[in-house]
């Protein structure tokens, strides 16, 4: 069982705070193609006949920029060269402002079978602040026609802890997403990356970022309405109807096996808990393409992983998600955080921030909200 990443690079306009790799410029889109396809072939020789393929997953970039014949291409390449489970989920990034019914139906007609909209906020002053290349509107109208064109798996991603963001403000995008009634909802909190332009707003003191405190009450506020609309919390960003957690990422805190296809596009692979290896492919498109069509390999970063690396990264990706199996962890990695750590541990379960059934530990919401302390306390 594995999943499959694939790294779309192109972008309409690039987003102020985004530091993911994409560019504005499109010419290069047949050669990129070309290349993927020769780096699937490739890949294939040495994984396809390891494991099945549960899950299929196009993100960018905005992968929505694909007409349905240039994903047909890639789709074949996979299916040729990779046993994909029948169940298998395939999900793609869509930017709502790149889609129309024809296309979703066309996509849906591939066999994609989960969508996931960057919206981002449905209020219009935020997206321009954003520089998203949609309104409100267009993000609703977009929801809707994917429903028409047959998706009945449907992820949201919402961002908040805006400056100057207010629990109106909130309310209100959140109001409007519970409203589409989509499976699965995703909320991330701002941040300001390095090399972005939004970094130099804030360095030029032209943006303030929200206050700690701020940030917190406006997350709080998520996690109560997300509760009280149905949706389970399965991650610190991600929230779901029963039954419909994204198997994807799912499939990366659970340290299951995946290959990233594309520049910049990570994969992992371990053949046994001894022998671990994760890499990365260039973040450039003109070196990704180069380097596939002179036969070199497109990866820059290759590092390898020891136990403890895994371990702590079992610890450390299962604390954020749903929770560890201390006797799994212990039987893998032969590291008992229930003995090694059990002050900790007791005490976080007595002030409510952990639960422990079944030597199985799982944080509470009170622990989600400070996930990132819990995790460094027990590291
Ligand atoms: S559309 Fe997505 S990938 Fe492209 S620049 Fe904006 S946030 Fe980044």
């Amino acid at each position: 069982m594995s999943s499959i990443y694939l790294h779309i690079p192109y972008c309409d306009t690039k987003c102020c705070y985004c530091d993911f790799y994409s560019i504005e410029n499109h010419d290069s889109k047949n050669i990129f193609i070309k290349s993927l396809i020769k780096e699937i072939s490739t890949s294939a020789k040495i994984y396809s006949d390891k494991e099945v393929v549960e899950t299929i997953f196009f993100g960018g970039g905005t992968p929505s920029l694909l007409e349905p014949n240039e994903l047909e291409l890639i789709l074949n390449s996979l299916y040729n060269n990779f046993t994909i489970s029948d169940s298998s989920e395939v999900t793609l990034e869509a930017n709502p402002g790149t889609v129309n019914l024809e296309k979703l139906k066309a996509y849906r007609s591939l066999g994609i079978n989960r969508l996931s909209f960057g919206v981002q906020s449905f209020n219009n002053d935020e997206l321009i602040f954003l520089s998203r290349i949609h309104t409100g509107d267009e993000a609703r109208d977009a929801i809707k026609l994917a429903r028409k064109a047959g998706f009945d798996n449907l992820n949201i991603d919402l961002m908040f802890s805006l400056p100057n963001q207010t629990i109106e403000k909130l309310k209100f995008t959140l109001n409007e997403a519970f409203s589409f009634s989509t499976e699965h909802i995703s909320a991330y909190s701002l941040i300001v990356e390095p090399n972005t332009p939004l970094f130099k707003l804030v360095q030029n003191k032209i943006v303030s970022p929200l206050p700690v405190d701020d940030d917190a009450k406006l997350y709080n506020f998520i996690l109560d309405q997300m509760s009280l609309n149905g949706f389970e919390q399965y991650e610190v960003s991600n929230f779901c109807k029963p039954g419909y957690h994204s198997r994807h990422n799912s499939n990366y805190w659970n340290h299951t096996n995946y290959l990233g296809f594309g520049p910049s596009a990570h994969s992992f692979w371990k053949n046994n808990f001894e022998n671990a290896k994760r890499w990365s492919n260039h973040r450039n498109i003109t070196k990704y393409c180069d380097d596939l069509e002179n036969n070199i390999s497109p990866i820059s970063m290759e590092e390898f992983l020891t136990k403890k690396d895994l371990s702590t990264e079992f610890l450390f990706l299962g604390l954020r998600s749903s929770g560890i199996d201390l006797n799994k962890m212990n039987n893998i990695y032969d590291k008992n955080i229930s003995i090694e750590q059990k002050e900790k541990i007791q005490n976080y379960i007595q002030k409510n921030y952990i639960e422990l059934n079944n030597n199985f530990i799982h944080l509470t919401k009170k622990g989600y909200m400070v996930c990132d302390s819990i995790i460094e306390q027990l590291l």
